[in-house]
């Protein structure tokens, strides 16, 4: 078991190391705390501003990627939108045949070059000047592309016309050759009909038949030409409407070979005939040969296509360019704003470790202090007091003492001085008080024994008032209380109440022979033999007076009564003390037995005269007998 008792602690203020540690050995609990405290709200400020700061700065670099980098990375992106549904305007060009889709083509073209503008301007005013004007000189090449392609569907348009003006031409020309070779057409059919039906008669005429012949043998290749012509315009309207170039030159190859038919059989024409269709068949020859003929003019059209085609793909792949340019250029503002990220990031992990860097240490400082300062001074100064304290409560008095001082655990060390000199005033104190209590103790325990021997006084005293101090029976005193009691409970319960009167006999005689001591001694004899009789806790045997004894019975019947009443007139007999001047020869009794039911009408003295009465009545009748009373009342 260590010992309560310590060496003192040393006096830190006394034996400073430095400055620092005298001023905190100085600093009370309050103080030691507020400091503390202050010390900790301070750090935690400085985390938690340090923590703010970092927030906005990452909060920044986030607010600059999304308000710088994001909306021009959109701008560029509207831009190649823009670009790509100005190219595609060109498809309209492209397919543009007529009058009306060439103005619709070239409005949505126009609406497209103002929008393209406008998305352009909006990017160079987004602080992206560099990537409008990349964007902008691609999109001055598409704009001279498609000028160059609005001129070819100008161009085309106009052929368009022109084509259907030399249809309109060779329409002309062929509803010509029809009014020219039908008339002659009918006359040969009409000339061949009646032929016909002259040789079909039994005998045909034949000079006439010969005749009509030699008129319509000539006629016969008209109806070639006409076919042939019909052919050649049929495949010469066919041809203005061939898909392609190569369609187109065959048939030029076509209708030269059915031209060149045709010319052959105009030849064998009679000249009548070729004079009359001579300058509508140059006509025909022209619109199928000339450059402004259908062929000619669709062959036009179709390199005039074909060129519009080659300008579109040009504006594809002016398109193909811008994408790959605004690619780059949006690749370049994702790659910032990943660095910015990445830099973000990076910050925010510098800043983490730093807080954590300054928590740390702040942590340490604290602990540092707490160690030093109230492990060191504090707790041991408590500990001195708490031992302190516990040597008093033991009642070890010579001890060391804390310093007593201004601070919380000095004026705490005052109060335990103060303490220790209570205490030991207290102890002496409690000496001279557990002294005087003994001293007290030891008076009331003989007062207890003076008090037990004065109540056995009493008790004693008490009996004696109400015994007969030479038998030891009830006196008469108690007797004539018994009574009384007897004969009010009788009256209650009515229950039996008897009396048994007993008187020596010739007593006196025997006192002069024999003297009163043995007078005594045959009265207690006679006393201690009616105890032995009368032993129920409901009778009551008392010496009346003199040689007398009266004996109150209760809870009994007039039988059991003078049976008892027998048995000490037997009892004392027996004793056979010698009485010489007896006739018995030994001391003998006379008993008289009266009993009552106790009621209003009666008295305890009634019960007594009667029993006395029974006495006299035995006495007269020889003594040495019982008597019963009569009846009472
Ligand atoms: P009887 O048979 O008629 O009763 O005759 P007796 O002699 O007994 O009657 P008596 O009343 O004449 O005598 C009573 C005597 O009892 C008188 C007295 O000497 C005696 N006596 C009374 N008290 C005491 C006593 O306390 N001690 C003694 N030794 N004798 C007593
Ligand atoms: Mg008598
Ligand atoms: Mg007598």
């Amino acid at each position: 078991m260590s010992p309560l008792i310590e060496p003192p602690p040393e006096n830190h203020a006394d034996n400073a190391k430095g400055r620092w540690e005298a001023t905190f050995a100085r600093l009370g609990i309050r103080e030691s705390f507020l400091f503390g405290f202050g010390v900790m709200c301070t750090l935690l400020l400085l985390v938690v501003a340090a923590a703010l700061f970092t927030t906005a700065r990452i909060g920044q670099s986030a607010s600059n990627i999304l308000d710088e980098q994001l909306p021009v990375t959109l701008e560029i992106l509207r831009a190649t939108r823009a670009v790509d549904a100005f190219a595609a305007t060109g498809a309209a060009l492209v397919s543009a045949t007529t009058e009306d889709d060439r103005r619709t083509a070239f409005e949505r073209a126009d609406s497209a070059q103002a929008a393209l503008e406008q998305t352009l301007n909006d990017l160079a005013s987004a602080d992206a000047t560099a990537e409008a004007a990349e964007i902008h000189l691609l999109s001055e090449e598409l704009t001279d592309n498609l000028l160059r392609l609005r001129d070819v569907v100008d161009e085309r348009i106009a052929l368009v016309l022109a084509k259907d003006a030399a249809r309109t031409r060779l329409v002309a020309n062929l509803q010509a050759f029809q009014q020219q070779l039908t008339y002659r057409i009918r006359i040969m059919e009409s000339d061949s009909d009646i032929i016909g039906l002259l040789m079909a008669q039994p005998v045909p005429p034949t000079d006439r038949v010969a005749a009509m012949a030699q008129n319509t043998a000539p006629l016969i290749p008209l109806a070639r030409f006409y076919a042939e012509v019909e052919s050649i315009g049929g495949r010469l309207l066919a041809a203005a409407q061939d898909p392609n170039l190569p369609a187109l030159h065959l048939s030029e190859q076509v209708l030269a070979i059915a031209i060149a038919g045709a010319s052959s059989t105009f030849a064998r024409l009679p000249e009548e005939e070729r004079d009359a269709l001579q300058s509508i068949f140059k006509e025909l020859q022209a619109l199928t040969t000339a450059a402004d003929g259908p062929l000619g003019l669709r062959e036009q059209e179709l390199t005039l296509y074909a060129e519009s085609q080659v300008l579109n793909l040009e504006s594809q792949q002016i398109t193909s360019r811008v994408d790959g340019t605004t690619a780059d250029l949006v690749q370049r503002r994702l790659d910032d704003i990943r660095q910015a990220g990445v830099s973000a990031t990076e910050s925010r992990q510098r800043y983490i470790w730093l807080l954590t860097l300054v928590s740390a240490f702040s942590l340490l400082g604290m602990m540092a202090f707490m160690r030093l300062h109230v492990m060191r001074h504090l707790v041991a100064r408590l500990s001195l007091l708490s031992k302190t304290l516990q040597n008093i409560a033991a009642g070890r008095f010579d001890i060391p003492l804390p310093e007593a001082g201004s601070d919380e655990l000095g004026r705490l060390g005052a109060a335990v001085q103060q303490f220790h000199t209570t205490a030991i005033e207290a102890g002496r104190r409690e000496c001279e008080l557990q002294a005087s209590n003994r001293s007290a103790e030891k008076a009331r325990r003989e007062l207890e024994i003076k008090a037990h021997e004065l109540e056995s006084l009493n008790s004693k005293l008490a009996d004696l008032s109400t015994q007969d101090f030479l038998t030891g029976l009830a006196n008469r005193r108690r007797f004539d209380e018994a009574l009384g009691v007897e004969w009010a409970r009788g009256t209650r319960t009515g229950q039996l109440l008897a009396l048994i009167m007993i008187d020596v006999d010739h007593f006196k005689p025997f006192n002069d022979r024999y003297g009163h001591q043995a007078g005594d001694d045959c009265l207690r004899q006679v006393a201690t033999m009616m105890k032995s009789v009368f032993g129920r806790v409901s009778d009551l045997a008392s010496r009346y007076g003199g040689e007398e004894f009266c004996v109150i019975v209760t809870d009994s019947t007039e039988t059991g009564i003078y049976g008892m009443a027998e048995r000490v007139r037997t009892a004392v007999e027996k004793l056979t003390v010698e009485h010489a001047d007896s006739p018995y020869g030994v001391v003998t009794v006379s008993i008289g037995v009266a009993a009552v039911i106790p009621c209003g009408g009666k008295t305890p003295e009634d019960l007594l005269r009667a029993a006395d009465a029974a006495l006299y009545s035995a006495k007269a009748n020889g003594r040495n007998r019982v008597m019963q009373s009569q009846p009472i009342g």
